[in-house]
């Protein structure tokens, strides 16, 4: 039977295992195995919502054991860390515990098929001090560290009033910076653009569970945009409409400004300006691991992605495939597959289909990226954004709509990965869990 292994369990990579394992690991007309550094998968798009709390990652992460078991696929759990395409196998690390003993040795997985959907991450382009002093929001453990710091900077906000309003000396005391909750995000992407929303909207709640009075003048919030305006990928009025409604929230938005240093105590612009936060987030840029300059000699770009054939399979080698975010596949206009959800999801669909066309000596399809449009959350406040309508042409959306559609690409993906009875369950547990559980989750 064939060896089919498949890199990274996000939302490429999932939904490409949960394919193929009810398509030929049901039959046993292959072996399907998911090998991913983590054990469950959370759909990255709502990481900012696990920042903020708004979202429990551990009630929404799906467990690829359980899901393995459910569509007849194996998992591994560990991280690639070399692959040999001479004798055909992966080389994982070794997997350690909590007290930091090894539970796992490293393994060689062999393969006769490969696919690679190790995703992306951040770039801090090797900004002075970043990598200690800011958090990145690129997993579900990273957006917990910046709750729990949120949360820390909320009770010393709430500590600071309470020993003012029994007379203590603020100044001996100030336990929050500038008497107000003071956080910076470097990065006018959807990442920064949404988060600073939900952090406006987290203040509210928070406020009414015990950490005093809250209101959008106790809280900093600090924008930060290399380019010329947020959300660079959007149309520009769609950008300015942003802009618009963030500043109206309170949200300081810089443009044109470039980040040279972090520290612990803020940022430092090119041009010398500082930025006080007591809560860095760098959500700017993205490039890959540098595992991939292990791959054996897979063709890469400077930012470490693979390059792919239409077929989705590597410029070098046709029996891996590489999808989602880790893959560079240059469109007929001259510009790249973008790095965002839909992107991996597509992608995700035609390299099943083609797996599947190789297992019955059928040729392969080349991948078209159908770009259906970018939208933006602004927490409850609003959403906004543009849809494909036709070729060339799009429509603007705004408000309830907006919003719907917004979230239409995560319940397409949970459609993928547990048919349409699972997760209209899922929707519903989710409308329960509104009454039952507090709206903010607070450890
Ligand atoms: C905060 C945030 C918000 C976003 N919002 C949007 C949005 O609104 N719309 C949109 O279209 N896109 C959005 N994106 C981008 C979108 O999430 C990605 O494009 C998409 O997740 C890429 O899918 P992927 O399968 O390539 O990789 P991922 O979903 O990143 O999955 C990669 C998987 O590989 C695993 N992995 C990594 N390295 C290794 C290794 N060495 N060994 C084993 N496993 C490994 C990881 O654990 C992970 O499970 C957002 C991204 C972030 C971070």
């Amino acid at each position: 039977m064939k060896n089919i292994v498949i890199v990274g369990g996000g939302a490429g990579g999932l939904e490409l295992a949960t394919f193929l394992g009810n398509k030929l690991g049901r039959k046993q007309q292959a072996n399907v195995v998911l090998i991913d550094r983590n054990q469950t998968h959370l759909w990255k798009p709502l990481l900012h919502e696990v920042a903020t709390g708004v979202l429990d990652a551990e009630t929404d992460a799906v467990s690829f054991r359980a899901h393995a078991h459910n569509h007849h696929f194996h998992f591994e759990q560990g991280a690639v860390t070399r692959i040999d395409r001479t004798n055909k196998y992966i080389e994982l690390a070794p997997v350690y515990g909590l007290e930091g003993d090894m539970i796992v040795i490293a393994r060689r997985i062999p393969y006769d098929y490969l696919v690679l959907a190790i995703g992306s991450k951040s770039n801090d382009f090797k900004t002075k001090g970043v990598a200690e002093n800011c958090i990145f929001l690129d997993s579900p453990d990273q957006a917990l560290r910046f709750q729990h710091r949120m949360l820390e900077l909320f009770l010393k906000f709430a500590e600071n009033n309470a020993l003012s309003e029994i007379g203590e000396d603020e100044s001996k005391q100030k336990l929050v910076e500038e008497g107000k909750v003071n956080i910076a995000i470097v990065g006018g992407g959807a990442t920064g653009v949404e988060l600073s929303a939900e952090l406006f909207n987290a203040a509210q709640h928070l406020s009414s569970y015990g950490y005093g009075k809250i209101d959008p003048g106790h809280l900093k919030v600090t924008l930060i945009e290399a380019g010329g305006r947020l959300l660079p990928a959007l149309p520009e009025r769609i950008s300015n409409s942003v802009q618009k409604e963030l500043e109206e929230l309170g949200v300081i938005v810089k443009t044109n400004t470039m980040i040279t240093e972090a520290t612990p105590n803020g940022l430092t612009t090119k041009d010398g300006q500082e930025i006080s936060a007591d809560l860095m987030v760098w959500a700017a840029g993205v490039r890959i691991s540098s595992v991939t300059q292990q791959f054996d000699g897979l063709e890469l770009n400077r930012i470490n992605q693979i390059h792919i054939k239409n077929t989705l399979q590597t410029t070098v080698d046709d029996s891996i495939f590489a999808i989602g975010d880790c893959a560079f596949l240059l469109q007929s206009d001259g510009t790249p597959v973008p790095p965002r959800g839909q992107a991996a999801n597509q992608m995700a669909t035609l390299c099943g289909q083609n797996i599947v066309a190789m297992f019955d000596n059928k040729p392969l399809k080349d991948f078209t990226y159908r770009d259906k449009g970018s939208l933006v959350s602004l927490s409850k406040f609003t959403a906004l954004g543009n849809i494909t309508t036709g070729k060339k042409s799009s429509m603007t959306i705004e408000g309830r709509l907006a919003r719907v559609a917004y979230i239409s690409l995560y319940r397409l993906h949970q459609q993928k990965l547990h048919g349409c009875f699972k997760t209209g369950l899922i929707i519903l547990i989710g409308r329960l869990n509104r009454f039952i559980r507090p709206s903010l989750k607070l450890y």
